[in-house]
């Protein structure tokens, strides 16, 4: 088995989710008292939330790039990001090591083709949402024809995530606000959703859609479950 090496902690209250999914995959695969073989590096998310905020990408990609030499100093033999949003610094992170990323945006755009899906909704940060590098991914490198919300609700969508998901916080009337932003993007043509955000499945399950949801904390899991077995 393969040595995974996952950086989280971006936020801790989805890294929870990776470290159980992972485990659970390969005990499910492997059997018996099986589990994964796997270095966690939990980073504070405050000084990140801050870079974010003040649009330090450069700051944030020197210190992705910091953490993934420390796991592959530590012996990890491929690196998980536990975030959609930090994935916006996967090149800074490939230069900085020669192990391999498991994408999850990679992860995510096969379980969508797998479903035979062409339009998919996407819901994440306003980073997520706007910027190239994940919808960019998503449309060039997998084909698929990727939608987001209009306002009000992606400014919704996004602040949501920030003031509540990511503190452990849990609302019906955000599943509410949520939901309506589903049947928006199926009304304009979605045939699925993108969950795209790690603690976005904390609040929305398969039965708050009309349309398929895409899990990306839980199909990222599987991919590195994927790659910890194929070694
Ligand atoms: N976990 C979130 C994501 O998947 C947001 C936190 C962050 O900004 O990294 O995008």
């Amino acid at each position: 088995m393969r040595t995974l090496g996952l950086i989280g902690g971006m936020t801790w209250h989805s890294t929870v989710d990776y470290y159980r999914l992972i485990n659970a995959g390969v005990q499910e695969r492997l059997g018996g008292s099986h589990s994964a073989d796997l270095l966690l590096l939990s980073i504070d998310f405050k000084p990140v939330e801050d870079m974010q905020g003040r649009g330090d990408w450069a700051g944030m990609g020197k210190l992705m790039g910091e953490w993934a030499r420390r796991l592959e100093a530590a012996g990890a033999e491929g690196l998980v990001i536990c975030t959609n949003t930090m994935h916006r610094l996967a090149d800074d992170v490939l230069a900085a090591v020669r192990i391999p990323l498991i994408h999850i945006a990679d992860a995510t755009a096969g379980a969508v083709t797998k479903k035979g899906l062409a339009t998919v909704g996407l819901l994440g940060t306003r980073y997520t949402m706007e910027l190239d590098f994940y919808r960019g991914r998503l449309e060039k490198a997998h084909g698929l024809k990727v939608l987001i919300p209009e306002e009000p609700g992606r400014t919704a969508i996004n602040d949501i995530i920030y003031r509540e998901l990511s503190h452990g916080i849990i609302r019906e009337e955000s599943r509410q606000v949520y939901a309506a932003v589903i049947r928006e993007l199926e009304r304009r043509g979605a045939q699925g959703v993108i969950l795209g955000c790690t603690e976005i499945p904390l609040l929305i399950k398969a039965a708050d859609s009309p349309i398929p949801v895409f899990d990306t904390t839980a199909l990222h899991a599987a991919a590195a479950v994927e790659f910890a077995l194929a070694g």
